[in-house]
């Protein structure tokens, strides 16, 4: 599919949140529905939690504080925020940045799986516990942060990369420097799938 088709699939995804009203209590406390960033055929998404301040206001993803980091941490592996998808798997901001709501992350979650089915990414990195837990149920960040493994969802096969959230890394030496550790092992990630698809 071209990337062009992929774009405009995500663009009805878009369209198909605010239609169905989805998470309405959230939807009136938000500025922005926060829906994703970057390309639409981007070989790795990252997923993080849910939107903060800064991505209400500009409708954009990861472009506070931790979204710098976010940056600073692609960068190293020479990567950029147009070479990746990034998004949230609850896409409005919960009032005061609360912890999203079981209920929230589970009205999205089909909305994420149609996003992933679009873009049909090699890695999905999961950034912090609340994106992980519905990829790999069960499984506690602390764990298996750093380690890949691999899924299915629905007849594609993917490998998940479990990180903690660059937000409650970004102020504690020793989980920042973990963070930056597990997220230089991408590259190889990256390609030992790709071999492995040739
Ligand atoms: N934290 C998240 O989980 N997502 C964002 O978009 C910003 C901060």
């Amino acid at each position: 599919m071209s990337r062009q088709k992929k774009q405009a699939l995500l663009e009805q995804i878009k369209a198909d949140i605010l239609a169905k009203n989805i998470c309405p209590d959230l939807a009136k406390t938000a500025t922005n529905l926060v829906v994703g960033d970057g390309d639409a055929d981007a070989n790795i998404v990252f997923i993080g939690e849910a939107p903060g301040k800064n991505e209400d206001e500009q409708g954009i993803p990861f472009i506070g504080a931790a979204g710098k980091f976010l940056n600073e941490m692609l960068a190293s592996i020479k990567l950029s925020r147009e070479t990746v998808y990034i998004t949230n798997i609850v896409k409005y901001r919960p009032p005061n940045n609360r912890d999203p709501l079981p209920d929230e992350k589970k009205a999205f979650w089909p909305f994420l799986i149609r996003q992933l089915d679009v873009i049909e990414p090699e890695i999905i990195v999961t950034l912090g516990r609340h994106s992980m837990e519905y990829f790999l149920p069960g499984m506690k960040i602390g764990q298996i942060h750093g380690e890949p493994k691999r899924i299915s969802i629905g007849k594609r096969k993917v490998v998940i990369l479990p990180l903690f959230h660059p937000a409650a890394a970004l102020y504690n030496g020793s989980l920042r420097q973990t963070l930056i550790d597990d997220f230089s092992r991408i590259p190889k990630i990256l390609e030992l799938t790709k071999n492995e698809r040739k």
